[in-house]
């Protein structure tokens, strides 16, 4: 029989939490309800969005993230503009419909300008054809809005965790490092018209049940148009690594990142979720299960491979010595695997969004 919970639309917060907790039929009946809510709004198909790691240079020093200021084993690099425009130019030929850029935090009139004109050449090498997300950081309003309208249309700031507490437990107490602001950025985001995501990192030293039950509330309060959240992998070189201790095994902080994903399918049935790469750092066919689960956006890697080891936010991060192609060739075949259909040349933009605005789904 099906669960009472399950035939539910709205959960409460007590609800959340049984969910998170399930296991066995209730754990079952979770699982075939994000999926099938997931065909039944979304369909089959699943979206490419080309990542491109920027720069690892950064200015803040959240303690858990491996390319932090004060990291100092590792060598910084910034992709050349042509390096990056190449990248753009692999994505719109292997017909991937839109491409990330990602970044360390950079907040300089030289680095608006530098990405202000990356996305115009973008546009113009794809003849307004690739879609664009960005995820550089918190910015001013004027510089978020410079970005628009070059043509970005797509922003992801993860709020890391929606527990104010805890938020303040991961970061330097100080101005740069501040969760209002990440609120404030995120408003921001929406108001200039960006399908805007956020996310958080699940299986963090000192998160509870609770504090995820939290987090999809918040999600849900926010009415996000994207999500991409996955599990938290310790790295030694940073200063969270010494409470490694309080961690949950990396095979429950997978199982509860499924649930995350499972659930919040279930509260937002046409946000897109992306299948991101820390599960599959976690379990090698973590992307498929996770698809199965709920996702409907796969980011392939396309940074030049030499910088790719560079780019460590976690340790054993997936894929670091593969090329461009390589990586194409074996998201196909996982989509495939998931029981899914990789949609080349389209946007697919957020579903929630188009709806809520009232405007068409672009190409
Ligand atoms: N600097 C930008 C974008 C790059 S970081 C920003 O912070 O928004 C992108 C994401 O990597 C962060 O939002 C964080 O959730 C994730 N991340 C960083 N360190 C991580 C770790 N150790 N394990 C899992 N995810 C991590
Ligand atoms: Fe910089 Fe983002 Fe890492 Fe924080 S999470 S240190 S802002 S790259």
């Amino acid at each position: 029989m099906k669960s009472a919970i399950l035939n539910k639309e709205n959960f409460s917060k007590k609800e959340i939490i049984t969910l998170l907790n399930s296991t066995g039929e209730l754990r079952r009946q979770l699982f075939e309800k994000a999926a099938a809510d997931k065909a039944a709004h979304l369909g089959n198909k699943v979206y490419l969005r080309g990542l491109i790691e920027l720069s690892n240079i950064c200015s803040k020093n959240c303690y858990y993230c491996g390319i932090r200021k004060d990291n100092k084993n590792i060598e910084r690099y910034n992709l050349t503009d042509q390096e990056v425009i190449e990248a753009a130019d692999f994505a719109f030929k292997n017909n991937y419909g839109s491409i990330v850029i990602q970044s360390g935090e950079m907040q300089s009139a030289n680095f608006t300008t530098r990405i202000t004109d990356l996305i115009t050449k973008i546009k113009k090498l794809s003849d307004n054809k690739l879609g664009i997300t960005l995820s550089c950081g918190e910015q001013t309003r004027d510089v978020y809005a410079k970005w628009f309208d070059a043509g970005a249309h797509r922003y992801l700031l993860r709020i890391e965790t929606s527990v104010r507490s805890l938020y303040e437990k991961l970061h330097p107490n100080n101005a740069e490092h501040s969760w209002e602001r990440r609120i404030e950025c995120l408003n921001s985001l929406k108001d200039i018209g960006y399908q805007t995501g956020t996310g958080v990192m699940i299986g963090l030293p000192y998160q509870s049940i609770s504090d995820l039950a939290e987090d999809l509330l918040f999600m849900k309060k926010t009415d996000i148009d994207m999500c991409g959240m996955g599990p938290y992998i310790e790295h030694e070189d940073t200063p969270l690594y010494a409470h490694k201790s309080h961690l949950l095994p990396l095979n429950e902080r997978f199982e509860l990142s499924m649930k995350m994903i499972a659930i919040l399918r279930i509260m937002m049935k046409d946000i897109n979720m992306a299948a991101t790469t820390a599960l599959q750092a976690i379990d090698k066919l973590g992307r498929e299960k996770i698809i199965k689960a709920g996702a409907n956006i796969i980011m392939p890697n396309i940074t030049p491979g030499m910088y790719r080891n560079n780019y460590a936010l976690y340790q054993n991060k997936p894929c670091t010595d593969e090329s461009a192609d390589d990586c194409k060739n074996c998201i196909a075949a996982r989509v495939k695997i998931a029981g899914a259909e990789i949609a080349y040349n389209e946007w697919g933009d957020s579903r929630h969004f188009s709806k809520k605005n009232n405007k068409k789904l672009a190409p």
